[in-house]
Parts: structure tokens; C-alpha cells; sequence
């Protein structure tokens, strides 16, 4: 078995922190961490818990804040109904989500995962804190899992999988419930388990595949499977802001030697490393492990106090600053970059907010050409499609903008549901005089309750001669 000093110092460079000298699992004890950034974490991750579990069952206008229905493509974000025309704008998001994670990982690091990534807030914040209440802190986390079954062992370990099944299922039907709504769910339900047994058994393989994650495979998600982790190696840089060990000011840290002459801050006391959900050493320097949940910094700041020297030994800075001995710099690239994210979220806000309520094409119905409408008028036929994209049912009316005519619908008023779309034929006339060309420029103005609500354009056909004409 390794030395914990020569594990930590001599093989970071070889092998992920979780991996044995002979390739098996080095399973992690981290201590809860406690300070004022623990705190604040905490408030974060039960606020984006609370939402998540209840979001499904608030509504705004009769629809849940999130519906994401893939079968029927129909989705739902705070109010705002998006159907499959709104596609653009999905891909636009993600763009700009793409742009915007690589600019913020350059600046800022990897905080996302440590703050705000589903794996660490269900992880660190739901599960842990579950096991910490049943088998005891880290010490007796690690006495407990290498002593030998009895009893107490069997029924903490029954209790304790019990639970996170329990949450498991929960988690999952959570989820579904953002595919089919709550009361779809209900009814899913109702059958079971003798109705729906596939939707049930799909439930169970999901559950099945939560569990395994936060009670067995853990901080291995972060440190060999997210793809994010991965590309940190590319994204960081010397300017990049995050959580450092101030070799400057810590080292030489103190050891057997120089434990009664000069050494630097750091007393190496390991309290980093204990409260490390990824079990590395942050004193190495930045490692691809890290995810930047800052429980070192708080364990560092903690013992600061107790050897009354100043805090931040660990703290959030760049490797160019801390090589400097300078505190950070907003310099011009940080600030250019972070305009950029503004500006994309500025963008992004406008998109969706100037999107239209009611979505209309008018296009001429294929293979189809001018008709003489009576002796003085022509006639073209068109397709009308119309996507009513908010929650209520809208009666539009269309009107000829330019140039002077009518505008013949075929079948009832124009009618249509929330979410539906409504197709209908019909027919644009214009008196002969006022078709110039064979293919003339028209605006049509889309009216509900007598209001303009949208302005669209199509082509009229009439005959070549008129070309010739002009
Ligand atoms: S907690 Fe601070 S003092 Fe202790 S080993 Fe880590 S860096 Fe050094
Ligand atoms: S080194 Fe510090 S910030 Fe990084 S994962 Fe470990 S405890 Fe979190």
C-alpha cells in the first residue's frame, strides 16, 4: 500500500487520483466540507433541487414551467410554447450554450461543475449528505466499509441503497414527468404494474443507471467519462481564473525538517485533501480532476485561522497572477471575452422574446398559374399555413397591405387552437390594372382583434405580355 506522501506527490502525473497502483478503484472518503463558499454552494444546489422536483408541477397558464414532449414536438419553457418551426431558435441556443461554455471556461474555469452541474449537486448535495447521516463522517465512512459485515454493517447498508433507490426512482419518474406532464404520469402510473410494464421497466433501467452513478461510479463521471473534463486541457490557460494553491506563499510547505525553522504557509495538513471530492492534492497544481467545487479552499481557509495567518493560501486565481505575486487582472482579453458573453445573451434574450405569437406562410399552391377572375380581375390560389404558437385560441383575419385587392379564404373564419397548425387554400385577386408584371410583389397583414400582429410577403402571377410592356 502506498505511503498517502508518496501517493499524492509522485504518481498525479501518471494515474487519475482514483486509480491504484494496480489499476483498481481507490474508493474517495471526503470529509463534508464546511465554510462560507460551502454555504453558499449549498444554497445554490437545494434551490436547483427544489426547482427541479417541482417544476413539472407549477404551471403558468395551464402548461408546466418546463414541458420538453419530444412525441408530440411540442415544448414549453416558462410560458413560452416552442414547436418544431421554432427550430432555429434551438439551434441558435445551442450555439450560442457552445460559444458561450468554451468563453467561460477560458476566463472563469471549470466552476460549472464544482457549482452547478446536475453530477455535483445530486452527488454532493443529495446523496453524500444521505450517507454522511447513516454511516458517519469520512472516518467512519472508510472504518465501517473495511470492517467485516455484521449486523450494523448489513442494516446501514441496506438502509442507506434503500434510500438512494428510492431517490433513484423518484428522480427518474421526476424526469419523465418533464416528457409526458404530471398528470400524463399519474395515469401512466395507475396501470402499473400490470398496465404500461414496458414503461415501467424502462423506469427501472433508468433508475438502475441513476443509482449506479451516484452510489458506486461518482466522481469517475468527472474524472474519466465528461467529455467537458476532457477538453479543460485545451481550454485553460495561465490567465484562466480558478481554484490555485499559492506555491509562493506555501512553499517550502512545512515538513519533519524544517518544522522548527523558515518554512512557507502551508503546514501540510492534508485538510485540502480530505474534503476533495476527486481525491486529488490541489498543491500539484491544476489537474484535469479538478472540478472547481472550491471545498479546498474553505478546508485551507479554515486552518489559515488556526495558525493565524491570512486566508486565501488556496484560493480562486491564475497562474500568471500567483506566479507574479499579483492579485487579478481584469485585462483586455478577459473583458473582451466577457462582452462577447453579454452580447450573446443580450442577442439571445431578443430572439426569443421578438418571436412572433403566430407564425404564417402564404405560398403559391404549386403548379398552379394566374386565372382570369371575371372580365377585369386576375386570380392566384395559394396554401395558407398558420402555427398558433401561444396558450389560447387566436381568430386571425388576413388583409391585402399592398397593392389593392381581396383576399378570398376558403371554409370557415380562421380559427386556430393553441398549438395547432391550420391549413387552408386561398385566393388572392387583383383588378388587371393593378398586376404591372408577370410576377408582382404583395404584402399581407396578418390582424387578430382588428390589431396587426404580423406582416408577411408573397409573389402574384400574371401574364408574360406585361413584362414586354414595360
Ligand atoms: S489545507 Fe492548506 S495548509 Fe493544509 S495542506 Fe492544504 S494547502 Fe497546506
Ligand atoms: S482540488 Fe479543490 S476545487 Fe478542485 S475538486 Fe478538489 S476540492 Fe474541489
Amino acid at each position: 500500500m502506498e505511503s498517502k506522501d508518496n501517493f499524492q506527490e509522485t504518481t498525479f502525473r501518471d494515474r487519475p487520483s482514483t486509480f491504484g497502483k494496480d489499476g483498481k478503484r481507490v474508493w474517495l472518503f471526503p470529509k463534508m466540507p464546511k465554510g462560507n463558499l460551502y454555504n453558499i454552494r449549498r444554497i445554490i444546489a437545494w434551490t436547483l433541487l427544489t426547482f427541479f422536483y417541482l417544476a413539472p408541477f407549477l404551471k403558468i397558464n395551464g402548461d408546466p414551467l418546463i414541458f420538453l414532449n419530444f412525441l408530440q414536438r411540442k415544448f414549453v419553457l416558462f410560458g413560452t410554447t416552442f414547436y418544431p418551426q421554432d427550430f432555429h431558435l434551438l439551434v441558435l441556443a445551442i450555439i450560442t450554450l457552445v460559444v458561450f461554455i468554451v468563453l467561460f471556461t477560458v476566463i472563469y474555469g471549470r466552476i460549472f461543475c464544482g457549482w452547478v452541474c446536475p453530477q455535483t449537486v445530486f452527488l454532493e448535495f443529495l446523496y453524500r449528505p444521505i450517507e454522511y447521516l447513516i454511516d458517519g463522517n469520512a472516518e467512519k465512512q472508510k472504518e465501517l466499509a473495511e470492517q467485516e459485515a455484521d449486523a450494523i454493517k448489513i442494516l446501514k447498508r441496506i438502509l442507506k441503497h434503500g434510500i438512494f433507490l428510492l431517490i433513484s426512482f423518484f428522480t427518474i419518474l421526476t424526469f419523465i414527468s418533464y416528457v409526458t406532464g404530471t398528470e400524463k404520469l399519474g395515469e401512466i402510473m395507475d396501470g402499473w404494474p400490470l398496465q404500461r410494464s414496458g414503461l415501467l421497466m424502462g423506469a427501472l433501467v433508468f433508475t438502475g443507471i441513476h443509482y449506479f452513478v451516484f452510489a458506486w461510479f461518482r466522481e469517475q463521471v468527472c474524472t474519466i467519462v465528461c467529455p467537458y473534463g476532457r477538453l479543460q486541457g485545451v481550454m485553460l490557460d495561465v490567465n484562466t481564473i480558478l481554484v490555485a494553491y499559492d506555491y509562493k506563499r506555501g512553499e517550502p510547505r512545512r515538513n519533519a525538517e524544517n518544522r522548527r525553522s523558515e518554512h512557507g504557509d502551508c503546514i501540510n495538513c492534508y485538510s485540502c485533501v480530505a474534503v476533495c471530492p476527486t481525491g486529488i492534492d490541489i498543491r500539484n497544481g491544476t489537474q484535469l480532476e479538478c472540478i472547481n467545487c472550491t471545498a479546498c479552499i474553505d478546508a485551507c481557509n479554515s486552518v489559515m485561522k488556526k495558525v493565524k495567518k491570512p486566508n486565501g493560501l488556496i484560493r480562486f486565481a491564475s497562474e500568471k497572477s500567483i506566479s507574479e505575486g499579483k492579485s487579478i487582472k481584469f485585462n483586455a482579453r478577459v473583458i473582451a471575452y466577457s462582452s462577447v458573453l453579454i452580447a450573446l445573451l443580450i442577442v439571445m434574450t431578443y430572439l426569443f422574446t421578438v418571436r412572433g405569437d403566430v407564425e404564417t406562410s402564404v405560398n403559391r399552391s404549386p403548379g398552379t398559374m394566374f386565372q382570369e377572375y371575371g372580365a377585369d380581375k386576375y386570380s392566384n390560389l395559394y396554401n395558407l399555413q398558420m402555427v398558433n404558437k401561444t396558450n389560447s385560441t387566436v381568430s386571425i383575419e388576413l388583409k391585402l397591405l399592398s397593392p389593392e385587392g381581396e383576399i378570398l379564404l376558403m371554409g370557415d373564419p380562421l380559427k386556430v387552437e393553441k398549438g395547432e397548425v391550420a391549413k387552408r387554400n386561398l385566393l388572392i385577386v387583383l383588378k388587371k390594372e393593378n398586376v404591372k408584371s408577370s410576377n408582382s410583389h404583395l404584402e399581407i397583414g396578418i390582424f387578430e382583434n382588428g390589431k396587426m400582429i404580423d406582416k408577411i410577403t408573397t409573389t402574384f402571377v400574371g401574364p408574360n405580355e406585361l413584362d414586354e410592356k414595360q
